[in-house]
């Protein structure tokens, strides 16, 4: 079920490159497709928090102008990347948080369902698992690293994309951490962190560990690496994810495309749901590390 929801939606961005649309329209529409699926960690498919509640965070880059919008603790706008992107082009900011992003999203015409749309039942017994273990151990850091409970967190959505004209653009859109608690927020939303895009370099959307992501302010640090000392994207990635985010304790990884059309997708977890397809149509659909 992955494999096929994976290959439709990086079908509905190619098609969208191929006839000559824009890399922010490919990005948006991608990722639509996984946040309207119940498998993924983002729309439809959310974790829950601790309040049985729904806080959903997305953000968006575009590498041409540099322009970026994102939201974060959302509780009703059915395509949280959208909203990340009617921040960046109708409002003077760069970020809105909570009630307030959810009213700017609805005035801005987005669809709105009510919150009960995201509750699914796979969700609502993570979130119990959860907060057993969490009764059970009483450690957060063990909680964060139980394999069964990553692999509930696993699932944020992102994609990257080069267009015919040059331009770069990411996008990334999670429910978070299943439990989470006191409206926290992870790096999704955080430009630069979670998400980044620049003509001149790549184009970076992340999953994993969010707190580890935010400190290691991974999706700008591979552009960094790229643009300061003129590493290639696979060096970047490689470097950032495995000598940056591991040793500090953080696990995750990226999806990314630089202005080339070189891909690179690193991770130091078992796994990672991904997908990609180059300028010839060819796709290629993985999920484990090794495959
Ligand atoms: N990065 C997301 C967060 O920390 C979760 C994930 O990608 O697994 O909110």
């Amino acid at each position: 079920a992955y494999r096929e929801t994976l290959t439709q939606a990086i079908q509905v961005g190619y098609s969208i490159l191929k006839q000559g649309g824009t890399s922010q329209e490919a990005v948006e529409k991608t990722i639509h497709v996984m946040e309207d699926s119940p498998l993924f960690n983002a729309g439809k498919g959310a974790v829950l928090t601790a309040d049985d509640t729904i806080e959903l965070d997305a953000s968006f880059m575009n590498g041409a102008t540099l322009d970026a919008g994102a939201i974060a603790g959302v509780q009703h706008v059915k395509h949280p990347i959208s909203a990340a992107i009617a921040v960046m082009e109708k409002s003077p900011h760069v970020m809105l948080s909570g009630a307030g992003a959810d009213q700017f999203a609805q005035e801005q015409g987005l669809e709105w369902v009510p919150s009960e749309y995201f509750f699914t039942e796979r969700r609502i017994n993570s979130l119990k698992r959860v907060k057993e273990a969490e009764q059970r151990r009483q450690s957060a850091v063990e909680v964060a690293t139980d394999p069964y409970l990553v692999q509930q967190r696993m699932g944020t959505v992102g994609c990257v994309a080069l267009d015919q004209q040059g331009n770069l653009a990411a996008g990334t859109s999670t429910g978070g951490m299943t439990n989470k608690k006191w409206n926290r927020i992870g790096d999704a939303p955080i430009i630069g962190a979670g998400t980044y895009a620049n003509n001149a370099t790549c184009a970076i959307s992340a999953t994993g560990w969010g707190e580890f992501f935010i400190r290691s302010v991974v999706a700008h640090d591979i552009s960094a690496l790229m643009e300061y000392k003129g590493l290639s994207i696979e060096q970047a990635a490689y470097q950032v994810i495995h000598e940056k985010v591991g040793p500090l304790g953080g696990d995750g990884g990226i999806v990314g495309i630089d202005s080339k059309g070189n891909i690179a997708m690193e991770m130091n977890t078992t796994g990672m749901y991904r997908a990609h397809i180059n300028a010839k149509g060819e796709l290629t659909v993985k999920i484990y590390k090794d495959e």
